[in-house]
């Protein structure tokens, strides 16, 4: 996968580059990354990429002219990249998208600033739009991190387990189980035994419960929308017995 990224500010992209799953990705050649400055391809003395938005009022616009020589630059590098603006009002990234996005062999980020970019560039040059949340940046570059951090993940051995990823939250519409390590008490708190016993399936089943749990708890939308299967109805169905019977007996209790 090759991710190359437009920006006026390339050099916020090399500690990202240069740490955990995305060096290691980089290094084993999973993914190519680069940068290219949107400042290098504006022809004045200045190198100037903003302006005053035509009709007034407040803040600055990126010029079309360097950013669309810029995304031209980058298709001759990736010539089949689907290309990304960042903007606050494109559709909400999540891990459908990330999913999706992996499947690409190519894929060019266009980060804004300022008031955003030129009307014309989202118009006549840009493939897709991506927000990373109802919330306002002062740029696409925390985003374009954000997305290729989600997509690299995807990427099939670039994560130590090969199905780790898939055990990832969102990926199978739960949350993931909860996790323990070393010790195997901390501060009185111990791991459950389940997990110390070595059998493959009752940790797959504490697992699962796990998550459905944890869906159930914080998250009870991604229930609604996922299709359960059997092992996960029967769960579901043996709580609300559960509960149920608390329920019955202090309601007989109230009465008496
Ligand atoms: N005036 C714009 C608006 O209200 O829609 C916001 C511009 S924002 C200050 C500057 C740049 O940050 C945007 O062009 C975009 O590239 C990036 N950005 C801000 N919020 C973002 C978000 N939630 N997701 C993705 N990119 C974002």
């Amino acid at each position: 996968m090759k991710f190359v990224v437009l920006t006026i500010f390339p050099e916020m992209f090399g500690p990202f580059w240069d740490h955990g799953i995305i060096r290691r990705a980089i290094e084993q050649e999973k993914i190519f990354a680069s940068t290219l400055n949107i400042r290098d391809f504006a022809e004045d003395r200045h190198q100037v990429t903003d302006d005053r938005p035509y009709g007034g009022g407040s803040g600055m616009v990126m010029k079309p002219d360097p950013l669309a020589a810029a995304i031209r630059a980058a298709e001759q590098d990736a010539p089949s990249a689907k290309k990304i603006l960042l903007t606050p009002q494109g559709r909400v990234f999540n891990q459908k998208i990330a999913h999706k996005l992996a499947s690409y062999e190519e894929l060019v980020f266009v980060c804004g600033r300022y008031e955003g970019v030129d009307e014309r560039i989202d118009h006549d040059l840009i493939d897709d739009e991506i927000s990373i949340g109802d919330y306002v940046l002062t740029g696409g570059e925390l985003a374009a991190m954000v997305i290729i951090d989600a997509v690299t993940r995807q990427i099939p051995g670039t994560l130590g387990g090969e199905d780790a990823a898939a055990k990832d939250s969102f990926a199978n519409g739960l949350l993931e189980h909860a996790h323990y390590t070393r010790p195997q008490v901390f501060e009185g708190k111990a791991v459950p035994d389940t997990l110390l016993s070595g059998h493959h399936e009752e940790i797959e089943n504490w697992r699962l419960e796990s998550a459905l749990m944890r869906t159930l708890m914080k998250r009870a939308d991604l229930l609604r929308n996922k299709d359960l299967n059997e092992k996960e109805i029967e769960m579901l169905k043996k709580w609300s017995r559960n509960i149920q019977d608390i329920l019955n007996f202090h309601h007989k209790a109230h009465k008496e």
